[in-house]
């Protein structure tokens, strides 16, 4: 009963503390002409544009590891920034006109899902914003370039939520296999257009001799998995009012050159989904035994367990938990988008076709409770399938094996990113 109340006490604390964003929650900076008033959730802006196809067209060039780290330590030379604004400016249009035209490839009622169209507009708008921008040739320049730039990238910041929640509304018009393949290079390539965009941005500030931009040549995994996880215990103990620890076992003090946010991300992921099998499993076994999902807080559930063993050129990592594993019908699955255990929540909330400025708080707070980062545990079926893509973007991988009845082993290799490795393409 007290872990009940504690539960709703704290459940709802945790509801006020989300802060729901409103339905356009970036607004282009003031030169920008396309007229901001006009939600593009409601309209599709354009299509078959010369300009798209123009730059969709062009080659990209590779993400260079040593362009990544040949910039050296922030603080910079004005005159090296304004070299990677121009990069930054170069590089960015034609990835987002290539996003543009998978989106208008895509058949013409998928295409007019609301949340779909929104996410089109955010993409065409970005491009058409930084195509057009002025040539960055002085420190000024780029210094008003860092801003507004800041606020292309936070206006991406709700596009997975609303890409799940477009695709769930379109699964009848589009096979599985094309809204993988479509998800997949979205996702790839918005991992890429986040990284040229916030490198340059993390090259202005001085976070301490071991960041170079957005890399750390000094990147601790266990310290990392050991803030994550208590993050995740406390969120896992919003949601089912027991949480199992994290253990930390091997080269615990091992670093590793990485980047730090794609790391977070990767461990928050799949941490998650330990301490949810755990919690849940736990609860179940209490049930049939004792009739009571929490029979006894005093018993401990089983750890979650993190092995880090550093080999010289990558950094291998054990996720272990004895949440009861995955069924061996699932297997086959878990690397799905919208794959999910948890039962779903938009029988009829996304009402969505008809989703206006009335009803889009609604739709926003289950998003932001299925999102992610400080979210809940689990829902939205894109952690194991968008945790896999992060982990293989620099070279990694990541490979599952469970245990019915049992619990689930996560494998996940990182690479120890040096200035001679294959250049990456995205
Ligand atoms: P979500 O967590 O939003 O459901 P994921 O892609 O992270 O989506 O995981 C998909 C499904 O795979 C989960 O719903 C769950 O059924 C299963 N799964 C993933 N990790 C584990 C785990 N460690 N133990 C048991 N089941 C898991
Ligand atoms: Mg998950």
């Amino acid at each position: 009963m007290a872990s009940c109340m504690r539960f709703r006490v704290n459940l709802k604390t945790f509801i006020k503390s989300i802060s729901i964003k409103p339905y356009r929650n970036y607004d282009f900076p003031k030169s920008y002409s396309l007229n901001k008033n006009h939600p593009t959730a409601q309209k599709v802006v354009s299509f078959y544009d010369e300009e798209i196809n123009k730059y969709a067209s062009k080659p990209i060039s590779p993400v260079k590891f040593q362009d990544l780290l040949r910039f050296g330590h922030p603080p910079l030379s004005p005159k090296k920034l304004v070299t990677s604004a121009q990069h930054v400016l170069k590089e960015l249009p034609p990835r987002l006109a290539k996003r543009v035209q998978a989106f208008q490839n895509l058949p013409y009622i998928v295409g007019i899902n609301p949340h779909l169209a929104y996410v089109y507009g955010l993409y065409y708008e970005s491009f058409e914003y930084l195509r057009s921008y002025p040539e960055v040739k002085t420190s000024e320049d780029n210094i008003k370039f860092v801003d507004d730039l800041l606020t292309v990238v936070k206006s991406f910041a709700d596009v997975i939520p609303r890409l799940s929640q477009g695709f769930r509304e379109c699964q009848r018009y589009m096979s599985e296999e094309a809204i993988q393949n479509f998800l997949d290079g979205m996702i790839r390539a918005r991992i890429g257009i986040r990284l040229i965009a916030e490198q340059h941005i993390a090259l202005h500030h001085n976070l301490g001799p071991e960041h170079v931009g957005i890399l750390n040549t000094a990147l601790q995994p266990g310290q990392l998995f050991k803030s994550t996880g208590k993050l995740v215990e406390q969120i896992c103990e919003i949601n089912y009012g027991v949480s199992p620890k994290l253990e930390l076992s091997g080269h615990v003090d091992a670093k590793f050159k990485y980047c730090p946010v794609h790391l977070e991300y990767i461990a928050i992921e799949l941490l998650k989904n330990a301490f949810r099998a755990t919690a849940e499993f736990y609860q179940k076994e209490n049930i049939s035994k004792h009739g009571s999902p929490n029979y006894s807080s005093e018993l401990d559930l089983p750890p979650v367990t993190v092995t880090i063993a550093k080999d010289q050129p990558q950094i291998c990592l054990l996720i272990s938990d004895r949440g009861g594993g995955i069924p061996l019908s699932h297997m086959p699955h878990i690397f799905q988008y919208s794959f999910t255990t948890v039962s779903s929540f938009d029988s009829t909330d996304g009402s969505d076709s008809s989703a206006g400025a009335g009803n889009i708080f609604d739709i926003q707070s289950k998003m932001a409770m299925q999102s992610g980062i400080g979210g809940p545990m689990a829902g939205l079926g894109y952690g194991l399938p968008m945790t896999r893509i992060y982990a293989q973007y620099f070279g990694g991988g990541l490979e599952v094996q469970s245990i019915e009845g049992y619990g689930t082993d996560v494998y996940l290799t990182l690479p120890n990113i040096h200035e001679n490795m294959q250049d990456v393409v995205i």
